[in-house]
């Protein structure tokens, strides 16, 4: 059934267009269920590109107005949104943890996580600095401004139902402009919540709409109708693919966030404790839904033994549960499809010569849970090698030299997050330098914080979000040249 959550006016069962809570024009609806119980949890109405044009003209409606408030404005609207969040905190942990399937303190988690964007970027508002160019006669200047782009379209996984959010929708908020979300069908209530919260802050009519429903047809729209600006975009790299060459008829600016196929490479000189320790956050958070999650754990032959023993103590340590349960740490994966893939991964590799140390198989409760597994003696012709996993399992690959450790973990064509643990400095230098990937955890297995820029090189992505880099992606540079002075 439908959660129970104190405030129930967070559970939102309609579209959110032009600030009205709509259906479907077709009076269609989509079911969302608990991927812990197999049970429905509601419904959202099944949109298309009708609705979601009307979202993107009221947004164009809405922009003069606010482009036109101070930076001031806008950011004590963010502020209070921000304040709602975490006011409302537990009740938007327990939607997420019931339509997503993370366990409760990740929840907790990530909307303390999704908040500190809006807290951020309502600060970053009012610093969108021009610049003062000297000018190239005696009697020119040049100022440049930066202006919001204008109507931002955005798409958002599953995976991270209320940060993957926050981080677009706050920047294009605070730069000025206005914002029209389709959520993952998996994960719609979190977004709801978002919009309901929105309301409550005072963001005005228009300035942040949510349509539900075919993804296609809603997307089509978004990436077709001329009056939006920019296209942002968390998902798969085929699905963003197809986003960028469906923005290029109307040359969209364009943000990716796509996927990732994490290295994380244990030295020799590494602390090995803190090393399993960092492998455990980075593999297993979100049981290992995440982008960043780590992929392939690259260990040297010296250490390989000792670390493999200490992680596989570690995985066997996991709790499996339903999320909303005490002490469970491992939920169940999204859906079917997830389970399938991880046991493909898992067949795949144990065909080929790999030896399951833990888990390996769907777990006893049934449903998408699945065992956390760890694989050693892992070699570079199986699949985990070249896919993303997105799973509970660990592979262990043998390196042997430093360089070595280096080529493969850039034999890929992505390049999101790399992690190593190493504690000869001049290695730190030339390992951190030497990963191609926009993001890299040193002794570090946890990266993501509202103050760094989060972003892909090669086929994960193009923009960062986050930091004072991120509102970058939502503004544009314009120049003035004033002669005659
Ligand atoms: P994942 O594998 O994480 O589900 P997807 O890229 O399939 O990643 O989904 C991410 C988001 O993209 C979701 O909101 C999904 O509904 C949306 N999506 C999927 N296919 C399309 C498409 N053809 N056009 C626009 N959006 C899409």
């Amino acid at each position: 059934g439908g959660p129970r959550l104190s405030d129930p006016g967070l559970f939102r069962q309609q579209g959110y267009v032009d600030g009205a809570w709509i259906d479907a024009d077709s009076g269609e609806t989509v079911e969302v269920t608990n991927p812990a119980t197999g049970e429905t949890l509601g419904q959202v109405p099944k949109m298309g590109a009708a609705e979601t044009r009307r979202a993107i003209e009221a947004a164009e409606a809405a922009w003069p107005a606010w482009r036109a408030k101070t930076a001031k404005e806008r950011a004590q609207i963010l502020r209070r949104w921000f304040d709602l969040m975490m006011e409302h905190q537990e009740d938007l942990a327990i939607l997420m943890t019931m339509e997503q399937g993370k366990p409760l303190t990740e929840s907790r988690g990530e909307i303390a996580y999704g908040a500190s964007f809006v807290e951020w970027f309502a600060e970053e508002a009012k610093r969108i600095y021009g610049d003062v160019i000297p000018g190239h006669q005696p009697d020119k200047r040049i100022v440049v401004l930066k202006q919001p782009v204008g109507v931002v379209a955005a798409i958002t996984p599953w995976n991270f139902p209320n940060a993957m959010i926050t981080r677009k929708a706050a920047p294009a908020l605070a730069a000025g402009c206005p914002i029209v979300l389709k959520p993952a069908s998996q994960t719609p209530f979190s977004a709801l919540a978002l919009a309901e919260l929105g309301e409550r802050a005072g963001l005005p009519t228009g300035i942040f709409s949510i349509v539900t429903g075919s993804a296609r047809e809603i997307g089509g729209e978004m990436t077709g109708n001329p009056i939006v600006r920019k296209v942002t975009f968390t998902g798969s790299t085929e699905v963003g693919k197809l986003l960028m060459q469906q923005s290029a008829e109307t040359v969209k600016k364009v943000s990716m966030e796509l996927g990732g196929n994490a290295p994380f490479l244990v030295f020799d000189d590494a602390d090995l404790d803190a090393a399993v320790e960092g492998a455990m956050m980075s593999k297993f958070r979100n049981t290992g839904q995440t982008c960043v999650c780590a992929n392939r754990i690259y260990v040297q032959d010296s250490v390989y033994d000792a670390f493999a023993a200490k992680l596989a103590e570690k995985v066997r340590g996991l709790k499996v549960g339903y999320g909303l349960e005490e002490g469970v740490s491992q939920g169940p994966l999204i859906d079917m499809a997830a389970i399938e893939k991880v046991e493909e991964h898992v067949a795949d590799a144990t065909g080929k010569g790999a030896r399951v140390v833990a888990g390996g198989q769907r777990h006893d409760l049934g449903g998408t849970f699945f065992q956390p597994t760890l694989l050693t003696e892992v070699t570079t012709d199986m699949k985990v090698t070249k896919e993303e996993t997105f799973g509970p399992v660990a592979p262990l690959f043998r390196f042997t030299t430093e360089e070595e450790g280096i080529a493969l973990a850039n034999d890929t064509e992505f390049g999101l997050a790399s992690y190593f643990y190493a504690r000869d400095m001049s290695r730190i230098w030339r390992v951190g330098e030497g990963l191609e990937s926009g993001i890299v955890g040193i002794n570090t297995g946890i990266i993501s914080t509202e103050v760094a820029p989060f972003g892909g090189v090669k086929e994960s992505g193009v923009g960062r979000e986050g930091s004072k880099y991120g509102i970058d992606d939502y503004l544009e540079i314009k120049y003035l040249c004033i002669g005659g002075v």
